[in-house]
């Protein structure tokens, strides 16, 4: 029997995406970004799986500190570095790779006496101005982390793309230049690009690349899928039929009776809502798979389930597989229906979301 709200991962698509990549990328390492567990996909499986990424990256230390513990080797960056002793002494220990991103962490650096060095990423802001340094204290902290006995040298360095996805924005190309000027005549390795920057803007692709989006098939760009540049889904988000009626004109369907048929409707219903991380915001008319076809959702969505209109699939049965998104239907499709980007509707599947690995 088919469960309920169940999430199929095909690993496969996610060894070919990083294969997809580097043939994209041909002269840069990459470092695959499985931060906010891989995108909901879970990062300890992501990790073990992308046994050729040449590193990879989290958002936080403990985040960091898991993939340790499962046994994963690779270099480990921390996208947040830390922001105490105590955190930094933690990558010092579990050999995790921290951004330095403010002169705060600089003077820690400078102060502690850590049980062996670390490698910093020292991070420039080059108009994302989120984290980072910006050019003057870039000079200051390269300077004092160079003759810093707590950190391996050379510095490794990189910088954030705010607007990468947008392919007419001049701001990529002044964010490329900035870096170039401060950056490029010191001696160590540098990354610069995310899943857009590796995809649309080859200057970016330097000794290191960052994606995170593409690597689980899903594209950065809003008005295109991942399918179009050969990128495969890993996650498909599936459920099954758990009841079929047949409504009149004028019956009024679920929480608030918003939607009211305006034809007779043979009514299905999924087992899956928002409590499984569909997302409530699902406008109607958003397409779900059910037997190899495109059907409307119509109604609200609930916590446990959705309604979808059948009447134009009179195939279906009780028990048969709806798919919410993945193969067959572009996760990014989802997104614009719900007013949402494709990494919120990844990341935000819930834990009741039984995990099928394929
Ligand atoms: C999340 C993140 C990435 C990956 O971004 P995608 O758009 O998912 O490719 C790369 N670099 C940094 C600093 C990030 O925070």
């Amino acid at each position: 029997m088919l469960p309920a709200a169940h999430a199929v991962l095909d690993m496969a698509a996610l060894t070919h995406n990083l294969a997809r990549l580097r043939e994209r990328a041909p002269r840069s390492k990459i470092m695959a970004v499985i931060k906010a567990n891989a995108y909901g996909h879970g990062a300890i499986r992501v990790a073990r799986t992308l046994r050729e990424a040449d590193a990879f990256a989290v958002a936080r230390v403990d985040e960091g500190m898991a993939l340790r513990e499962a046994g994963i080797r690779q270099r480990i960056v921390v996208l947040q570095g830390f922001i105490c002793q105590e955190e930094l002494e933690l990558h010092a220990r579990y050999g995790l790779e921290p951004v330095v991103h403010a002169l705060i962490q600089v003077s820690l650096l400078e102060n502690t006496r850590l049980e062996k060095p670390v490698t910093v990423w020292l991070k420039l802001d080059t108009g994302m101005h989120r984290l980072g340094l910006n050019a003057e204290e870039f000079e200051d902290g390269h300077r004092r982390l160079s003759a810093c006995s707590s950190v391996f040298q050379p510095l490794a360095l990189m910088t954030h793309l705010a607007n990468a996805d947008v392919l007419s924005d001049p701001v990529t190309g002044r964010q490329l230049d900035l870096f170039r000027d401060n950056v490029v005549k010191l001696p160590g390795e540098c990354s610069i690009a995310n899943s857009a920057g590796l995809l649309a803007w080859e200057n970016a692709q330097v000794d290191w690349v960052r994606p995170g989006i593409a690597l689980y098939g899903a594209s950065p760009f809003p008005h295109r899928t991942g399918h179009e540049d050969g990128l495969k889904p890993v996650m498909t988000l599936r459920t099954r039929l758990i009841a079929i009626k047949h409504l009149k004109v004028g019956d009024a369907i679920g929480y608030g009776g918003d939607w009211v048929c305006h034809h007779p409707t043979r009514l299905g219903v999924a087992a899956i809502g928002y409590g499984d991380g569909y997302p409530r915001h699902a406008r109607p008319g958003t397409p779900v798979l059910v037997c190899g076809q495109r059907v409307p959702l119509i109604g609200r969505v609930s916590m446990d389930m959705i309604t979808i209109d059948l009447s134009e699939c009179p195939q279906a049965v009780v028990g048969d597989a709806v798919t919410l998104w993945g193969a067959g239907l572009p996760v990014e499709e989802i997104a614009r229906h719900a007013d949402t980007i494709p990494y919120v509707l990844l990341c935000k599947v819930t834990p009741r979301v039984k995990i099928i690995e394929i």
